[in-house]
């Protein structure tokens, strides 16, 4: 994020083309979800030193110790979400604000959560400066969710959480979609629970993915 103002070239909108069609054939089939991977310069995220690797399918490291998950994954998750125009959507894990801009893309209303205040101070100030202007970001831990915006139409983790938060099932409307990868150790089993119009919660499960720890409270100040 070393420019302010990046530039998106033509030769960057033919990588994130052959990006998508890569992912494509990993199995994403929804259009929408690979038309809004087409449309975000996935490179604006990165520091302009490291621009070669924003359109590989790979999670790359954003500083303070975390990443921007990988293409694959970020559209994985946002087809679980099944997200129609002008939903309400709780992303915890705002990291470089990439899946909330695809989720802008996707017609959501985005409220996303981050707890570490440097990368919070970077991401906010450098997403509406791309154009994306509705998304709401908040410094806070994601735990505990965003109970006086609440309830979300769907809610998605890009954190591995060791459990399913509670407040996060009860901020979510009834046939509403959480979509959080959950596991402890090195790999998290991506998983879903809707919740039906009697409150009473389904739950399925989606392979094996890896994401850098959801960790209790905001981090303390270096
Ligand atoms: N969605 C991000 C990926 C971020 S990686 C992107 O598109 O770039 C996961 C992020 O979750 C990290 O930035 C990490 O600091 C954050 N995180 C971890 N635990 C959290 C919590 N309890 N609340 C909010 N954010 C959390």
């Amino acid at each position: 994020m070393a420019n302010p103002i990046p530039v998106d070239s033509y030769r960057h909108q033919g990588l994130r083309n052959l990006l998508v069609q890569k992912i494509r054939q990993k199995g994403i089939s929804d259009p929408l979800v690979l038309a809004a991977i087409e449309k975000v310069p996935r490179h604006f995220f990165f520091d302009s030193s490291f621009l070669e690797y924003a359109y590989e399918d790979k999670p790359f490291s954003i500083g303070a110790g975390q990443t921007i998950s990988q293409p694959y994954t970020v559209a994985f998750q946002s087809e679980l979400l099944q997200i129609k125009k002008n939903d309400k959507v709780l992303e915890i894990g705002t990291g470089s604000g990439y899946q909330a801009c695809i989720l802008a893309e996707l017609g959501a209303k985005v409220f996303t959560i981050e707890r570490q205040k440097s990368l919070f101070d970077k991401t906010s100030k450098f997403v509406p400066l791309i154009g994306y202007h509705s998304i709401k970001m908040f410094f806070g831990d994601g735990y505990k969710g965003l109970p006086a915006f609440a309830p979300f139409d769907k809610v998605i983790v890009t954190a591995a959480a060791p459990y399913i938060p509670e407040p996060l099932l009860e901020q979510l409307k009834p046939g509403g979609i959480l979509v959080i990868p959950v596991g402890a150790g090195d790999v998290q089993v991506m998983t879903t629970l809707t919740k039906n119009v009697d409150n009473s919660v389904v739950k399925k499960e989606y392979g094996a993915f890896r994401f850098v720890p959801m960790l209790e409270n905001k981090a303390k100040e270096k």
